[in-house]
């Protein structure tokens, strides 16, 4: 695709070898009297672009000849890319669109989950970064759109993608990600969302309810007691008790989520979705409690896209679902019902792996619904390791034994590394079985921030999946394709 004396002035230009300059066919594209060709030369990817006009002579780089230059993948060419290229700018989707969050720790998966959507009626969150993975892996929310943007340019991909401000919980981080042009925030209400209210007595419980202003319980006892609300055929009620644990679990949550929506998401200077996460607690959402929750948003005028609840069972990272798939079930089939009675998405959270339920989730949210992974794409990353650099995945596996132990402060686990066989005496052809038992797999996920803080580990990682990058992209197309199938989001 580069004309042949191009590729001559480069390789002179810069003393290399022509061989040394690969090019990404799908990124090419003309813009005025431009062309624009992403291409990876001595091992580091540039923007090559030739011709002049506006965009041309905008673009941050280094001459090679009069028209012909060379623009590193920089910020500030990033914001370059965005104006004159429009599909490389995140997008929100509002309420119907079925929509998958592919968290990516390293900056490389992106190509790999845009072709995972190719035949998907699901739009992808290709950025999607909470604050403790961003600071688990030391990078930005600039940074992280920065790296997505040069992924949708290097595919060439038209299809329209979100970016998420992941699991927030102060409004200088929703003021930080919305200045990025996030246009997906994720409010976490944990912190806020009472605790140990299921444990009181109901006297316990009224005494603290007693302590609510007069006219809130004039009010909400109005709107929820004495009355059935209509989910999926049945009529659900409150009783008093439930209705008192409903306020002394949400009504701080609430306030909170009014005050975040009209300060800054009503605010935003352009469209954002707007998720509300009450999964991050010890509680089970009840049917009851999303309800109250649901009903207090549409009081206070708060519209949100989505909603994540917390559900029966265990959602722990990177392994199937833990528990009685009959009563997930029936609760997940009335929470999407309020859901869709209330006409926002219902959210999945932790959404790495769960095969087992996810034909369940397909059937009863169809096709409108978010889900969130993360942690599975970096497990992929580590598989593609073990597949092709078997001692750099040994070295891993180590880091990640002498950090469990800590790395369980941020995430919650059962797996067992006292289960897992020394790597040390696995034949190199059976180091990618680890990714096939839950107690490696919740080794390897939960300690990534360990690992990449090792700066040497960190620099042969990136080397090892810049060098496999085909084989990584093929792993996360047939790994995410299987999700999405599953969940009757893929079209064949
Ligand atoms: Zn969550």
């Amino acid at each position: 695709m580069i004309p042949a004396a191009i590729r001559e002035t480069i390789s002179k230009a810069l003393d290399i070898d022509p061989e040394q300059i690969l090019e990404y066919p799908s990124s090419y594209v003309e813009s005025g009297e431009g062309r624009f060709l992403l291409c990876k030369i001595a091992d580091t990817k540039k923007i090559l672009a030739t011709g002049k006009g506006d965009f041309f002579s905008r673009l941050h780089g280094s001459y090679l000849a009069e028209a012909v230059k060379l623009c590193p993948l920089t910020h500030e060419n990033r914001l370059i890319l965005n104006k004159y290229l429009p599909f490389t700018l995140p997008s929100a989707f509002g309420r119907k669109t079925a929509t998958f969050g592919v968290g990516d720790r390293l900056g490389l998966a992106t190509p790999g989950h845009i072709r995972s959507f190719q035949n998907s009626r699901a739009k992808p969150v290709l950025a999607q970064q909470s604050k403790r993975e961003l600071s688990l892996t030391g990078r930005s929310y600039e940074k992280v759109l920065d790296d997505v943007c040069f992924a949708v340019f290097q595919e060439g991909y038209r299809g329209g993608f979100g970016a998420d401000g992941d699991h927030l919980k102060k409004p200088e981080d929703i003021v930080d990600a919305l200045n990025c042009g996030y246009t997906m925030i994720t409010l976490d209400c944990s912190d806020i969302i009472g605790r140990g209210i299921e444990g009181l007595s109901e006297s316990e419980a009224e005494i603290l309810y007693g302590d609510f202003p007069e006219e809130y319980r004039a009010r909400i006892e109005n709107a929820y007691l004495s009355k059935g609300f209509p989910i999926d055929g049945e009529e659900c009620f409150f009783s008093r008790d439930d209705l008192i644990r409903c306020a002394l679990i949400y009504s701080k949550a609430m306030d909170f989520v009014r005050e975040i929506y009209f300060s800054y998401l009503k605010k935003a200077d352009h469209p954002v979705d707007f998720e509300l996460s009450i999964d991050e607690t010890e509680s089970v959402t009840t049917a009851q409690g999303h309800l109250f929750v649901a009903m207090e948003l549409e009081y206070n005028n708060v519209e949100i896209t989505s909603l994540a609840p917390r559900f029966i069972g265990e959602f722990q990272k990177g392994i199937d679902y833990i528990g009685d798939s009959g009563e997930f079930e029936m609760q997940l089939k009335q929470h999407a019902a309020i859901a869709r009675r209330f006409g926002y998405k219902l959210s999945i959270h932790s959404g790495s792996d769960k095969f087992s339920v996810f034909p369940i989730i397909g059937k009863y949210t169809d096709g409108v619904l978010h889900v969130k992974t993360s942690g599975t794409s970096w497990l992929e990353a580590i598989r593609t390791i073990a597949d092709k650099n078997p001692a750099l995945y040994r070295k891993i596996h180590q880091k990640a034994l002498e950090h469990f132990e800590e790395s369980k402060v941020h995430y919650h686990v059962s797996g067992d590394p006292a289960r897992v066989e020394d790597p040390m005496l696995r034949k190199d052809e059976a180091l990618s079985g680890y990714l096939e038992s839950d107690d490696s797999r919740q080794l390897l996920h939960i300690t990534y921030g360990f690992v990449l803080e090792d700066a040497d580990l960190k620099k042969e990682i990136y080397e090892t999946l810049e060098r496999y990058e085909d084989q990584y992209c093929e792993r996360l197309v047939s790994h995410i394709g299987r999700h999405l199938k599953l969940i009757n989001l893929s079209e064949e």
